[in-house]
């Protein structure tokens, strides 16, 4: 089964508002071993909006749309899909119903121009929005899809884990996706990538090289029928990146430096206490986000002054002999 997401608004394209429902549905589809092919950002614009879906509603088995379901003018998803199926919008009395009894518990009555969010196409049934306004569409026709999903990323991320994942999944059974990082550092992209260059060869599992803030990692990505198959398939590559690899590995998957640090503190019953100049305590900051830092983190000392460590009890001799950023004053 193949996607593909649009994401839609003028603001998208203005640089004023990031894309996030994007990137939120790509690693949701991942997960669902759903191959994303394309993904698009369109205005609010009736002709390229509806050339986009029509483009999609050709090429992909499901397209999931998100915003665009508003009230106002410039929302027109609906509209689009109605035109490029061909088909009529038309009110349905108990959405219009439910949208009114919305608007009288926030004692306001309802604009008129809500009116099109209780419309359905013949191919359409609504797709439930408890936090929001605008139910979803699912457009189901000749064996293809399309989801209209909400814009505001709290009703989409409900509507999607409460009413739309579930039903996909059903529908591409027996595909499992597990991804494994190894995270290094030491070694450049390019001296990583000569050392397992006929890895990046294999297909199943795929392996990317990326990098990071943190150094450079090593992701590969196995598909296969169940979790297990899937794990088997990485457990040879992974092998071969360990033993070429070897030390300058320093984690994997959801790892970070500050939970490594932690682990090993925690491991070796030591505790930490931290001096930092110059950083505004980023050091400590980014261990205290590591749950149960206060087994081991004993405090911090953010300054860069000479006078703050020699208010501390440090003697002034000591500060003038290896400068007030040195290990030595920490110690
Ligand atoms: P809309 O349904 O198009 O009127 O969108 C409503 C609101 O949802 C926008 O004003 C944004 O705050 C948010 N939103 C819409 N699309 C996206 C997106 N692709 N990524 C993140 N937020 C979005
Ligand atoms: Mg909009």
């Amino acid at each position: 089964m193949h996607a593909e997401v649009i994401s839609i608004g003028t603001e998208l394209l203005m640089g004023e508002l990031v894309d996030t429902n994007s990137s939120y549905l790509a690693s949701e589809l991942a997960k669902l071993g759903i191959d994303l092919r394309w993904v698009s950002k369109v205005g609010d614009d009736f002709d390229r909006l509806k050339g986009v879906i029509d483009q999609a509603w050709r090429r992909s088995d499901v397209t999931l749309t998100t915003g665009g379901l508003g009230p106002t003018s410039d929302d027109m998803t609906r509209e689009t899909i109605a035109a490029v199926l061909g088909e009529e919008m038309t009110v349905q009395e108990d959405l219009l119903e439910h949208l009114k009894g919305l608007f009288a518990g926030r004692g306001t009555p309802m604009p008129s121009t809500n009116v099109k969010q209780a419309t359905l196409i013949p191919s359409a049934v609504t797709i439930d929005n408890p936090v929001g306004t605008a139910p979803g569409w699912w457009v189901e026709k000749d064996s293809r899809l399309i989801i209209a999903m909400p814009g505001p990323p709290r009703e989409l991320d409900r509507m999607w884990t409460h009413e739309v994942s579930h039903q996909l999944r059903e529908r591409n059974p027996n595909v499992a996706i597990v991804t494994r990082t190894f995270k290094t550092f030491g070694i450049s992209e390019g001296g990583l990538n000569e050392m397992i260059a006929p890895l990046f060869e294999s297909e199943n599992p795929v392996l990317g090289i990326y990098s990071k803030v943190d150094g450079i990692h090593l992701r590969a990505i196995a598909t296969a029928r169940t979790d297990i198959e899937a794990r088997e398939l990485i457990g040879p590559m992974e092998a071969e990146i360990r033993s070429a690899v070897g030390d300058s590995i320093w984690g994997e998957d959801e790892e970070t430096p500050e939970s490594q640090v932690a682990t090993l503190m925690k491991k070796r019953r030591q505790s930490l206490g931290i001096m930092e100049s110059f950083t505004g305590g980023i050091l400590a900051s980014n261990l205290a986000e590591v749950p149960g830092h206060r087994e081991f983190l004993r405090g911090s000392i953010v300054t860069g002054s000479r006078d703050v460590v020699e208010r501390m009890g440090v003697p002034r001799e000591l500060i003038d002999r290896f400068g007030e950023a040195s290990p030595e004053i920490a110690e």
